[in-house]
């Protein structure tokens, strides 16, 4: 039997900054089937692998170019190019107001001398580990904001798309999810772009604001219907999937009767769903009871864990 994947989420994200190469490497040799990639650009048009559009929650740009704000008082990757984006420190993520870590008991908040990658330069650091233990990971680039980019004068979807037919993936057999919460773009990329790779129509909270769509209606049968059109699976925010009693929904086995498979998210050790008494607990209601076909963790290790234990 195929097993339910496990996606590292940014990285093993639990233990070293996000999208780091170093939570890459960790999540890699933890045995992760997936690893993921948010994508926004700089303003030369160079896809960068991090997951906001700003710079200032996850590096030190407010101390190496004071002067470079919005007039929001927020520091966007798209104002910065690729050089001046090197230069920065990756770090824990944090609170630009406060300054304070938005996870404790995490990687401390301190300079790392890590970086952050280019969308190429990541593709081909998986690459080469997968060559170096012998053992494939996937990948799971997520295009951010692209009405925000285009409202910026960038195809995000199309830059994006190039690259990864540029290094092999180009295939609906390729070990790769590429996702999206934008709707009308990840249909875009299907039917307008021809992008032949496994596409997964992500599905968050309308207060999110990932998107102008009405995710309420896309969890219904004729909402997943429509998703089933374009995409091969859904990536739901989790409470659509198990409720906050803990019982599972029916959204697996109407998502399952359109032939979408079911990757939630986001699964951390230290943020659990009141009803979860541990991680393992989590994990195993959702592979076991709730039929998920994967999902997002922060920790790749726990979850492997928890899953061999729960489905073999
Ligand atoms: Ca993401």
């Amino acid at each position: 039997m195929t097993l339910p994947c496990v996606i590292a989420h940014r990285g093993a994200s639990g233990y070293l900054p996000e999208h780091s190469l170093a939570a890459k490497a960790m999540a890699h040799a933890m045995g992760a089937d997936f690893l993921e990639q948010d994508v926004v650009l700089t303003s030369d048009d160079v896809p960068i692998v991090l997951h906001d559009i700003h710079l200032d929650t996850v590096t030190d740009v407010a101390d190496v170019f004071p002067n470079r704000a919005n007039s929001d008082g927020r520091f966007y990757a798209i104002d910065f190019s690729l050089d001046e984006i090197k230069q920065l420190s990756l770090r824990e993520r944090f609170d630009h107001v406060t300054a304070k870590p938005i996870f404790a008991n995490r990687f401390p908040l301190q300079h790392t001398a890590l970086t952050i990658p280019t969308l190429r330069e990541e593709i081909k650091f998986i690459h080469g580990l997968n060559i170096s233990t012998g053992r494939i990971a996937g990948i799971y680039p997520e295009i951010k904001k692209p009405a925000w980019h285009r409202g910026h004068g960038k195809d995000i979807s199309q830059i994006v798309i190039d690259v990864m037919a540029e290094l092999g993936f180009d295939g609906s057999d390729d070990p790769i999810f590429l996702q999206c919460f934008d709707p009308k773009e990840t249909r875009r990329i299907r039917e307008q772009l021809g992008c032949k790779l496994p596409l997964i129509q992500l599905i968050g909270k309308n207060e999110w604001n990932e998107s102008d769509a009405d995710y309420e209606k896309m969890l219904t049968s004729k909402g997943l219907k429509r998703i089933a059109e374009y995409a091969d699976g859904v990536g739901p925010w989790m409470g659509y999937v198990v409720d906050d009693s803990g019982q599972p929904t029916d959204f697996t086995a109407i998502a399952h009767q359109w032939n979408l498979v079911v990757h939630p998210f986001t699964f951390r050790a230290d943020q659990l769903p009141s009803w979860a008494g541990s991680f393992g607990q989590l994990v195993t209601t959702f592979f076991r009871r709730a039929k998920v076909d994967g999902l997002f963790t922060d920790f790749p290790d726990k979850a492997i864990q928890a899953r061999n234990a729960a489905v073999c």
